[in-house]
């Protein structure tokens, strides 16, 4: 199938060609025909499935009658919504909304919060047919009067679920009640919570129901491994992985600001790149540390979930929770960093004495049990001393024996593929896929 196959016109046909991919992702086979119909969708599609440009795409297309060059703001109503949780999410739609919208004569712009909002303003203000923004800076504009949503037709919820995490229901549900209720509306989401389905069962009509792994998936191979390590021995468990499977790039998880600022400091210490990433840091920071990690100046991010989310990083080969995560779903979006785009990936867990019960959670969530594989090139035996700043003996790296194999998260999957089993499992009965 070719992206002419899904009836975009040539305008966007041209734009996607220049950027080079061949044929549509399975989330953009199914969803560009049914956006393009105008009917609404409920999706269960991660980062790394080519959801933006299933989602962008269509809506761009959908919006074209209307398009035209005049200068006038008044000619240039605001009629897409794209909602992000975060504000690098924000940016990284918006930078695909101008890649694919370049042969067309629309108007686009981003507004998220942490940034001054003065800044935003004239964009707003010449009119813009299509917004990117966070919920929070939105209703500042609205607010201020610099957004009218009064003629917003498509409404595009991007990661729902992470949104709800971060606590923006009432903001969404203020902005829904602004907008007319004859509009098409499209919610993706990585997992389907009950608050999710509530959030579509009150806002979306018949929705065509999209479920897909992720992008490439046969090819796609990330292994899950989970090693139990005492607390204050991480860093140095961290420090040896990272050396012993020569990792040139790696997310490094925490659940805390101030937990992800200390490691990064640590491990910048112990003589590696590392750079933090968190809800501390200004906008230009964060966007500037992602620069040098895309670069290979940083080698080690640390990073907390809501920094990392919706992070579009091509290729990277490992991911480490070194701290469990408090919400069962937050494991699915760490994972789902890595082994993108085809290229091979590992998840590494860290689990400490006191994260049974994290870990308990994301089995009860899996309903599968996470085997435990022994660290590689350590003594099967845990050794006996050593602090967290210990240097790593070489004795307890010269053995290099491979991790145990690690059994597939859920029953008759191969541990290749853990993401497509993932969506299944997350999808209700009802919203399973019927065709
Ligand atoms: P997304 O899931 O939207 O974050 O997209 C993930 C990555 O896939 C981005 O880097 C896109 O540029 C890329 N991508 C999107 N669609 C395609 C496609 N049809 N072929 C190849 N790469 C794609």
């Amino acid at each position: 199938m070719s992206f002419a196959d899904l009836g975009l016109t040539p305008e966007l046909l041209r734009a996607v060609a220049e950027q080079g991919y061949s044929e549509p992702t399975p989330i953009q086979a199914q969803a560009i025909p049914v956006v393009l119909a105008g009917r609404d969708v409920l999706a269960a599609a991660q980062t790394g499935t080519g959801k933006t440009a299933g989602f962008t795409l269509p809506i761009l297309q959908r919006l074209q009658p209307g398009a035209n060059n005049s200068p006038s703001p008044a000619r240039h109503p605001l009629r897409a919504l794209i909602l992000t949780p975060t504000r690098e999410l924000a940016d990284q739609v918006a930078d695909s909304v101008k890649v694919y919208s370049k042969y067309l004569p629309l108007r686009s712009t981003v507004a998220f919060g942490g940034v001054n909002i003065d800044s935003q303003i004239p964009a707003l203000r010449a009119g813009v047919e299509l917004l990117v923004a966070t919920p929070g800076r939105l209703l500042d504009h609205v607010q201020q009067k610099t957004v009218v949503l009064n003629r917003v037709d498509i409404l595009v919820m991007d990661e729902a679920d992470r949104m709800l995490d971060m606590g923006f229901l009432p903001d969404i549900r203020r902005i829904i009640s602004l907008l007319p209720p004859e509009r098409q509306t499209l919610l993706f989401s990585a997992t389907f919570s009950p608050e999710i389905k509530k959030l579509a069962d009150q806002f979306l009509r018949s929705p065509q129901v999209i479920e897909v792994a992720r992008r490439n998936s046969t090819n796609e191979q990330v292994t899950l491994v989970v090693h139990q390590v005492d607390g204050f021995r991480k860093r140095s468990t961290l420090a040896h992985l990272i050396r012993h499977h020569q990792m040139q790039q790696v997310i490094v998880f925490c659940n805390t600001r101030q937990g992800a600022e200390r490691l990064s400091r640590e491990l910048a210490r112990d003589g590696f790149a590392a750079e933090a990433i968190h809800g501390d840091k200004t906008q230009q920071q964060r966007l500037e540390t992602l620069a040098q990690f895309k670069e290979g100046k940083v080698k080690v991010l640390v990073a907390t979930d809501v920094a990392a989310r919706g992070l579009d990083i091509e290729d990277l080969p490992f991911v480490v929770n070194y701290e469990i995560p408090n919400t069962p779903e937050d494991f699915v979006h760490r994972i789902g960093r890595t082994g993108r785009a085809g290229a091979t990936g590992t998840a590494i867990s860290l689990v400490g004495d006191d994260e049974t019960k994290q870990l308990a959670a994301i089995e009860k969530l899996v309903k599968k049990t996470l085997e435990l594989a022994p660290v590689p090139g350590y003594a099967t035996a845990r050794p006996a001393t050593g602090a967290s700043s210990a240097p790593i003996g070489s004795a307890l790296m010269s053995s290099g024996r491979a991790a145990e194999p690690v059994r597939p998260l859920y029953p008759g999957m191969s541990p290749r593929q853990p993401e497509q089993q993932i969506a299944a499992l997350f999808l209700p009965p009802r919203y399973q896929r019927t065709s």
